[in-house]
């Protein structure tokens, strides 16, 4: 039996990993991404900052050394190959696509110079090349940071370490040069609701406390809980992390500021209503909320119709990720994700789907191996009965078809050209890596010196 994965990340992965390995099954993998090289999120969303998140690399190169494993990177289905075609080539295929589109506000000034997403800002800082010409208004003294979730978190800590410390990591060479001139002073983070509803996991807020030169700043007013949150605290509704979170907002709100370099403002109960600005962003506007328990008994923000402007010259919305439309493979725009029931895309028999384009961006890196075998069993249950057609043509077609069309496919052994390559280059500066982060450069190194 052959399957086709499609997306190189951590869902696409671990159900390669799964197929392989599933008990009296003959299995082989081909696995497709739109880059050259793979890991997804792992090399393009995790922080460079948290190089302990990036070793579960290591698994994945395990399930890559599989027999019957076969890697084809720099091959975007829908546009260089259609979804059909590969359908046509294999029993079944499995999109791990990931969310690589981003939600918007949707309020006048959004599209303003100086206010993005912050997944662009993310693809930036770790070389996604298709970020690598980005600019960002880093030469203003704010910037306000939009959502309370470790996107936020994560570009907020960027935006506020000393890009020195930095250097040792594997972020982009043009985001430390850029980074080691930034003006910004204070970074405002915009939740809508209370500290009790914040989706920072307990890991990451606390570290904000260890960073150097930052202080972290919560008014204590904002950090007090209304009746509904304290209610539900008290309860057996609220998790420890929830707790813990209250906790740590309220220890930041008892601080007094050290005057250190940069300020990390934590504010809540706040929604931004307009970007303003003439030319670029010159600030936001935003109202106060009040948290009110709604018919579903969920706690919600209602804007109180007071308001503020911010002044800023940068915003970064981390308000959650979309997953991107394929074409041929149904999509629900509603929730941004493909169209599907616990992994089986709907009305497309042999065709599943796995990690946040199956389920949207929620959990961690790990908690994709369990949406992945929710997936795999789905689809091993079907083989079992005789649900998957016959493919009516072969792979080894398929590629010939790609090459023919002036595809360069880069091979494993093409990404561990790169690989090795980048990770010379950082031995010689103590980094784990320098990223390539041009197309280019990624297909001349897979080429090798053959090529
Ligand atoms: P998230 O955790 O879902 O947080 C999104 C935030 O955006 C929520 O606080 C949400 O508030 C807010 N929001 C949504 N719409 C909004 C609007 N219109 N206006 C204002 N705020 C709005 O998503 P994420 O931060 O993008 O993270 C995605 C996933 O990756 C999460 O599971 C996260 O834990 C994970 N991640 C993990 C790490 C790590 O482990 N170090 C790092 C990065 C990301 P409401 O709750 O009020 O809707």
């Amino acid at each position: 039996m052959r399957v086709a994965i499609v997306g190189a990340g951590p869902a696409g992965f671990y159900a390669a990993g799964q197929l392989l390995s599933a008990k009296g099954m003959s299995i082989e993998v081909d696995m497709f991404d739109r880059l050259a090289t793979p890991w997804g999120l792992v090399r393009h969303g995790v922080a460079p900052d948290h190089p302990k998140i990036k070793s579960v690399t290591r698994v994945y190169e395990l399930t890559a050394a599989r027999a019957g494993f076969r890697y084809h990177g720099n091959v975007e289905v829908g546009r260089d190959v259609s979804h059909a075609e590969l359908a046509g080539a294999y029993h079944a295929v499995l999109y791990a696509t990931g969310a690589a589109g981003d939600r918007k506000l949707a309020i006048p000034g959004e599209e303003l110079p100086g206010s993005h997403s912050a997944s662009e800002f993310v693809a930036w800082y770790n070389g996604h090349p298709d970020h690598a010409d980005h600019q960002f208004a880093l030469d203003t003294r704010r910037a306000v940071v939009v959502g309370s979730g470790n996107v936020a978190l994560d570009v907020a800590r960027m935006l506020a370490v000393d890009a020195g410390e930095l250097r040792c990591t594997d972020i982009a060479d043009h985001a430390i040069t850029a980074l080691a001139v930034s003006e910004i002073e204070e970074i405002v983070v915009l939740a809508r609701r209370g500290p009790a509803q914040a989706s920072f996991t307990n890991p990451e807020l606390r570290e904000l406390a260890e960073l150097a030169g930052v202080d972290v700043v919560v008014d204590p007013a904002e950090a007090t809980l209304d009746p509904a949150s304290a209610a539900m605290l008290e309860s057996r509704a609220a998790g420890p992390a929830t707790k813990n979170n209250v906790e740590t907002i309220q220890r930041y709100a008892s601080l007094r500021p050290a005057g250190k370099r940069r300020r990390i403002v934590l504010r809540f109960c706040i929604s931004p209503t307009e970007i303003v600005g003439d030319e670029r962003v010159e600030g936001l506007r935003a109202v106060t909320n009040e948290l009110v328990v709604d018919d579903r008994g969920r706690i919600v923000a209602r804007p109180t119709g007071e308001t503020e402007v911010i002044r800023a010259g940068l915003v970064l919305r981390a308000i959650g990720y979309r997953a991107w439309p394929i074409p041929g493979v149904p999509f629900d725009e509603s929730s941004g994700t493909i169209d599907n029931r616990d992994g089986r895309v709907t009305g497309q028999p042999g065709v599943y789907v796995a990690g946040w384009a199956k389920r949207g961006p929620s959990g961690v890196i790990g908690t994709n191996k369990k949406c992945a075998q929710q997936t795999v069993d789905l689809l091993l249950e079907d083989l079992t009965a005789g649900r998957l057609a016959m493919p009516s043509a072969l792979p080894t077609t398929l590629l010939g078809r790609l090459r023919a069309r002036g595809i360069q496919v880069v091979d494993y052994a093409g990404w561990e050209l790169i690989d090795a390559y980048e990770k010379r280059c950082g031995e010689r500066h103590a980094r784990p890596r320098v990223k390539l982060v041009r197309r280019s450069q990624h297909l001349f190194h897979a080429a090798g010196p053959a090529g």
